[in-house]
């Protein structure tokens, strides 16, 4: 039989302390938690009713891949990984079940604001500069096509980061700013603001430029960033430049003036259009259509890992 993807988790070793979209995260001590990746997937702002094989193996992988490719090229870039060894604190049933889609991550507070970074103009990016000729209020030169890169390279575009079921709002810098100075009072606010957008900017670019050589262009993506508690250090937080928060192209495809094929969702996309699905609760995909998009993740991470995910996750 086909391999079936996981839609739950049951882990009960653990308290469990959030759930999100994609996501459990459980406590493993007081400094730490195990943040575990199912294989659920979302299309057009709606989770699917069963997954993707692999998914949430493969997100796990890319996120601890690129920690360690991008803390070699960003200078003094600081991560919440600890490792990919599961606690020994789990049955191993639990083990079994977690294995290759969970890391132990630092326990942190994370800075309530998506730190998108944009290098094209695509999305509700070119949506807004049709009508403005900004996106997040950033003036940017007429004359775009959609998915045309940002002229002068990529830019700080923050959003809201809104509770389960509410849509995130895009937000310019200044007030992503002013909104962190009301969060983090006595000037702290304004450093912590300041350095996220410089942060995340020259992540993205290194994250580009390693995609790039592997023929793959990373047109935007979102960061999270916490708090270090002892030093006061901004952390690079969450998932990282993984398919589901990026927007990967392949290179060769590339043609601005249109909407790019993305690497990962495509094939499920097109299924829910063609069958009057897009944006409708409740969905069932079938199974080709599920294996066809596992394959589209697992390629994406070979190029990007330049390894066979089976030899990562064997064993
Ligand atoms: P989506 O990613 O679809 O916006 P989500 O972010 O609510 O949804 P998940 O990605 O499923 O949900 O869950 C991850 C959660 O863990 C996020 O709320 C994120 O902010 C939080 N998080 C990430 N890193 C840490 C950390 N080191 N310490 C504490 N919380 C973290
Ligand atoms: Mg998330």
């Amino acid at each position: 039989m086909a391999p079936q993807g996981l839609s739950t988790i049951n882990l009960t070793s653990l308290p469990k302390r959030a759930e999100g979209k994609v996501r459990n995260l459980y406590d493993v001590d007081e400094n730490t938690l195990l943040f575990v990746t199912t294989d659920r997937i979302s299309a057009y702002d709606v989770v699917m009713n069963n997954a993707v094989p692999y998914k949430g193996a493969i997100l796990t992988q890319i996120t601890k891949h690129w920690f360690s490719v991008l803390t070699e090229r960003v200078p003094g870039l600081k991560t919440h990984f600890i490792t990919t060894d599961v606690p020994t604190s789990l049955t191993p049933e639990e083990a079994a079940e977690i294995k290759d889609r969970s890391m132990v991550v630092r326990k942190l507070e994370v800075v309530q604001i998506e730190a998108i970074v944009r290098g094209y103009v695509t999305g509700s990016a070119f949506k807004e500069y049709q009508k403005s000729q900004t996106v997040h209020g950033i003036k940017l030169p007429a004359g775009l096509r959609e998915c045309d890169a940002i002229p002068d390279g990529p830019i700080y575009t923050p959003s809201t980061k809104a509770p389960l079921g509410q849509h995130d709002e895009n937000i310019s810098p200044q007030q992503a700013k002013e909104y962190l100075i009301k969060q983090y009072p006595g000037g702290k606010g304004e450093k912590i603001a300041d350095r996220i957008a410089e942060l995340a900017v020259q992540i993205f670019k290194a994250g580009q430029e390693y995609a790039a050589e592997r023929g793959i262009i990373l047109a935007d993506t979102k960061f999270e960033f916490a708090l270090d508690p002892e030093t006061g250090d901004i952390i690079l937080a969450d998932e990282c430049l993984t398919p589901d928060s990026s927007r990967y192209w392949p290179k060769d495809k590339y043609e601005p003036g249109r909407d790019q094929e993305s690497f990962d969702k495509q094939f499920l996309r097109n299924y829910l259009t063609e069958n009057g699905l897009k944006g409708k609760p409740n969905v069932t995909v079938p199974e080709d259509i599920l294996a066809a998009t596992s394959e589209r993740y697992q390629d994406v991470f070979e190029r990007l890992v330049g390894k066979k995910l089976q030899d990562v996750i064997k064993a």
